[in-house]
């Protein structure tokens, strides 16, 4: 299986330089997304950013919108099942 992305915003107090204050960091399930500022919009960017760059194999991506998984998720239900045309 892929690895699976879910990223989330938390409200932390931290020194980013400036001194101790509060901060939003933006963390992702996966270790590639690492982020704190000050600035919620900055920490939503980089989310959705993040989800967008996701490169999921083609084999674990989604296939049927019923199962109403995201693009940048795998999905357990299509990824069990390798398209029998491929064989
Ligand atoms: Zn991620
Ligand atoms: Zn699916």
């Amino acid at each position: 299986m892929g690895e699976r992305h879910r990223p989330g915003v938390t409200r932390i107090i931290a020194d980013l330089g400036e001194g101790e204050g509060w901060v939003y960091r933006l963390r992702c399930t996966c270790p590639s997304l690492a982020l704190d500022t000050h600035s919620k919009d900055q920490a939503q960017q980089d989310r959705r950013r993040h989800l967008e760059q996701v490169d999921i194999d083609p084999t674990e991506r989604c296939r049927d919108t019923r199962h109403k998984v995201p693009a940048w998720d795998v999905c357990s239900l299509c990824g069990d099942q390798l398209p029998l045309f491929d064989l």
